[in-house]
């Protein structure tokens, strides 16, 4: 089965969305690596190559994940199965019977030259100890969100693509640079909503050019910034036919403890909360009418 997987694609550089990757990479021998734009580039590999894989560390964990996949890589002298991928990168455009395309909506041009040159801050000068937070938060420019179509039915999936404030990257890159028409983008009816459900991952001609009214909506939440907020969920839930949430969102009623404990506790710590780290997860089957089949397990929650 591992054999039969042809491409895995890395769509930016966050935990949340590379961690497993070395293992799938290693698993996977026939599976090209498909990877943001701004990723296979002396600023990155630089920083990469400062960390190797350490069971006993729990920092840098993305830092950690991708110098894991450089070496592999570098070990086994295949350099030639990584693939930059940026706005209109097609990774297959099948014609036969029933047509079926894959292409890169993001990251735009200026994305990846800004994603460089903010990987480039992070160089090593001499003197320093160590990078701690190297990959940052502006690591979403760089994300790589994909259309995906078999006959009439597309689906599309949004990453972390966030706006800017910046119309040359973002979403609002997509719509200025025209690549709508362009491409022949249908219309989708499943969308995986960008940026954990965020305000920022949001630009109203998404619902209007990219998808058909009232698609079917998936999301993962993101706890470290407590996303998506209710605010963000009744949005979507308004713009969509169903939404799907890949484990709960909303922070769990507090465990009664002993008051000792709980004086203990509030010692030591000035905010808690209960992390649900159940992980959920969502098939969703299409027919060849385009009626949705969708299964889901314990921790997914429906709006
Ligand atoms: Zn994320």
């Amino acid at each position: 089965m591992s054999q039969q997987v042809v491409g895995i694609l890395i769509t930016h550089w966050h935990l949340d969305h590379i961690e497993g990757a070395s293992k799938l990479l290693k698993a996977c021998s026939n599976a090209k690596l498909y990877l943001s734009g701004a990723l296979f580039t002396r600023e990155a590999l630089q920083i990469a190559s400062l960390y190797k894989k350490d069971v006993f560390a729990e920092t840098d964990k993305d830092i950690r994940e991708f110098g894991e996949i450089i070496q592999f890589l570098h070990e086994t002298e295949d350099r030639n199965r990584i693939v930059p991928v940026k706005t209109r990168h097609t990774f297959f455009d099948y014609r036969e019977t029933i047509p079926t395309r894959l292409i890169a909506l993001s990251p735009s041009d200026v994305a990846v030259t800004q994603s460089i040159s903010k990987l480039a801050q992070f160089a090593k000068k001499p003197g320093d100890q160590r990078i701690r937070t190297v990959v940052p938060e502006s690591e979403n420019l760089n994300a790589v969100a994909v259309h995906f179509s078999f006959g009439s039915f597309s689906a599309l999936v949004g990453s972390d693509l966030e706006e800017t404030g910046n119309v040359q990257t973002g979403w609002s890159a997509i719509f200025e640079d025209n690549i709508i028409n362009e491409l022949s983008l249908s219309a989708s009816s499943l969308f995986k909503v960008p940026h954990h459900g965020s305000e920022t991952g949001h630009h109203d001609r998404i619902w209007e050019d990219l998808l058909i009214e009232k698609p079917l909506s998936m999301t993962t939440p993101f706890s470290r910034c407590d996303l998506p907020t209710p605010k963000n969920i009744e949005r979507l839930k308004q713009l969509s036919s169903n939404l799907l949430i890949a484990r709960d969102p909303r922070a769990r009623n507090r465990i009664k403890r002993d008051n000792m404990v709980e004086r203990e506790l509030r010692s030591i710590a000035i905010a808690r909360k209960s992390i649900n780290d159940k992980m959920g997860h969502i098939r969703v089957r299409v027919s060849d009418k385009g009626a949705f089949d969708i299964s889901v397990n314990q921790n997914v929650v429906k709006f």
